[in-house]
């Protein structure tokens, strides 16, 4: 019988573990919990010798038993070389669940396994929960985001993807004897269809700011402009924050594209999400909603935005945010 919740360990060009492992590894405690303490297995693939320096990492978090798959053709991704090996070992661990991150990478890697172990895939969740029957239950937006789906596998293993940030990795260590197994790498036979000439770092390249920002300091269409994102900016000076767009914003031309949260923008978890001039539309919710504290100021009371906030303010956003930014300054100091 299939066991084992599988976690995919990869590895970025800047040689460490992508951070959306370590959320997965969070949240695969609590869905181990539910499956009778099925154990917690990382799949990472590396050049010879290269899983050494992460042993640590994988200890404190909570991971029973890796697969180290290592071979000097792994220095690149390269679908062919990644797909056959990775599916090759699945075979033998026989997992129940497969979780991945839904990184460019993560997104090329999770459907090729799905293809060929014949099983589904629920692509950037934002949810995992285990139900009463013990099925991995996979939630998702919908119809363009009008709806969220919960979606059940009807073969194991049950795959999903799941975005960097959704999840909040461990707080606290969670050490544990973990064994590591090194299969042996058979790429013959595989055809040498790509060949990785160059990589050239673009400004899309480099980590979005909002990512690990502790404060953000979002505008939507009630800034009306771009002098309206220009204030946001001044404030966020003040107080530390990055600042965040809705996609109508960046739409209109008054945020840019890498500002957008949400669905088809980015998924932040800060400490204070402050939404200023958002309606709540839940596109946007979906990329903001795991943030510790969330403000709102809209100037209709009836806006949807209310109803995911912690604390809501009623009124024209050009009259409320001064006075908000003076009153984050002084408490900024204890965040
Ligand atoms: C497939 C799909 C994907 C999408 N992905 C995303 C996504 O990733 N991120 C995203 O954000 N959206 C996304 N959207 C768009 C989303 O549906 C909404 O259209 C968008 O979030 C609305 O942005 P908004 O709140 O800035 O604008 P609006 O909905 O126009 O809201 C503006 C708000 O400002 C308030 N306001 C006006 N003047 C003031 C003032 N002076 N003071 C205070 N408040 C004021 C208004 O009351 C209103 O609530 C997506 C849509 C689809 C179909």
């Amino acid at each position: 019988m299939s066991r084992g919740i599988l976690l995919y360990a990869q590895i970025t060009k800047s040689g460490y573990v992508h951070p959306v492992f370590f959320e997965l590894a969070s949240k695969a405690q609590e869905l181990s919990k539910k499956l009778n303490n099925e154990p917690i297995i990382a799949l990472i693939m590396t050049t010879k010798g290269n899983t050494e320096k992460f042993k640590e990492g994988f200890q404190k978090f909570g991971i029973d038993k890796v697969y180290a798959l290592e071979n000097e053709r792994f220095e690149n991704y390269i679908s062919d070389y990644y797909i056959t090996s990775a599916v090759n070992v699945i075979k033998q661990i026989d997992p129940s669940v497969i979780l991945i991150g839904a990184t460019c990478e993560g997104r090329d890697f999770a459907p090729g396994i799905s293809t060929a172990l014949h099983t589904g895939l629920t692509a950037d969740c934002i949810e995992l929960d285990i139900n009463e029957k013990g099925q991995l239950a996979a939630t998702r937006p919908t119809f363009g985001g009008q709806l969220m789906a919960t979606i059940l596998s009807k073969k194991t293993p049950q795959m999903a993807t799941v975005r960097p940030n959704v999840f909040k990795p461990l707080e606290e260590d969670v050490v544990k004897d973990t064994e590591f197994v090194y299969p042996e790498v058979n790429l013959d036979g595989i055809e040498e269809r790509v060949k990785i000439l160059n990589f050239i770092k673009g400004i899309e390249n480099e980590r979005n700011k909002l990512l690990d920002a502790k404060i953000i300091i979002a505008g939507g269409m009630g800034m009306k402009n771009a002098k309206g994102f220009e204030m946001l900016e001044d404030a966020a000076k003040v107080i530390g924050a990055e600042v965040g767009a809705t996609r109508a914003a960046v739409e209109a031309g008054i945020a840019k594209r890498n500002m957008q949260i949400g669905q088809t923008g980015v998924t932040v978890t800060p400490k204070i999400y402050i939404a200023c001039g958002i309606s709540g539309a839940i596109q946007h919710i979906v990329g903001m909603e795991n943030s510790d504290k969330i403000f709102a100021v809209n100037i209709d009371k009836n806006a949807p935005i209310f109803e995911h906030c912690d604390c809501g303010i009623v009124g024209d956003v050009f009259e409320v945010l001064p006075e908000m930014v003076e009153f984050l300054k002084k408490i900024n100091e204890n965040i």
